[in-house]
């Protein structure tokens, strides 16, 4: 099993790397079209002020925020999300951990009805903040995986359908499934991969195809 073979290689990366849900999903949102290198610094500044919480980012004006993330881009836009979303959240439920009962189909309506919670961003909260088996698909994920089956196409739903199975629902080995792809994609899966040193060389169609002895 691919998976197997990845933690195997990079063993348990321990992600998401954060002191608290409320640091995951605040860091959810920051990494949108950005590296975790910018979302580092964003973050690392908003602990520094006492500000890596809902409730106080949901108390705040847009100015005070983006002036703290402004390293992870897009940051007026970023501010203004995560003070909108932080809000809805305290106002509704008061904490993340006073939704840790819901069911997931609640928790899914919940954050699909704000805007700039798209899929990845959500399926990172539900696995990560809350704990839900689901799988995060970014585009790492379907490089990675439309080569390994190459020329096979896939749909997202066939990926998180073969996680979920292979994994048995998992919530340890899907957190770390994500985090071994990511960085496989980074490493060895880039845009010219680098298949001789990849540890998924041996069963994957691209480099049996493509790659050179
Ligand atoms: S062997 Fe090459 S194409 Fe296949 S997953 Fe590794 S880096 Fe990507």
């Amino acid at each position: 099993m691919i998976y197997r073979r990845l933690e195997e290689y990079f063993g348990d990366l321990h992600w998401w790397p954060a002191e608290s849900d409320d640091e995951i999903l605040i860091g959810s949102i920051l990494t949108q079209n950005t590296s975790w290198k910018n979302v580092e610094k964003a973050i690392a500044r908003l602990k520094q002020d006492n500000m890596m919480s809902l409730l106080a980012i949901s108390g705040s004006k847009e100015d005070d925020i983006s002036a703290r993330i402004r390293s992870s881009g897009f940051y007026r836009q970023k501010a203004s999300r995560i003070i909108r979303i932080a809000a809805a959240i305290v106002n509704r439920y008061g904490s993340i951990d006073s939704m840790r009962s819901l069911p997931t189909g609640d928790l899914v309506k919940f954050f699909s009805s704000l805007s700039g919670i798209g899929q990845e961003t959500l399926d990172s909260i539900l696995l990560y903040a809350f704990g839900r088996p689901v799988m995060v698909i970014d585009a790492y994920t379907r490089r990675i995986m439309s080569r390994l089956d190459y020329p096979a196409q896939f749909e997202d739903s066939d990926i998180r359908d073969a996680a979920l199975h292979d994994l048995e629902h998992s919530v340890t080995d899907l957190k770390n499934y994500h985090a071994c792809l990511v960085e496989l994609g980074k490493n060895f899966c880039r845009k010219a991969p680098d298949c001789q040193n990849c540890p998924l060389r041996n069963e994957c169609n691209y480099a049996m195809d493509f790659s050179s002895p």
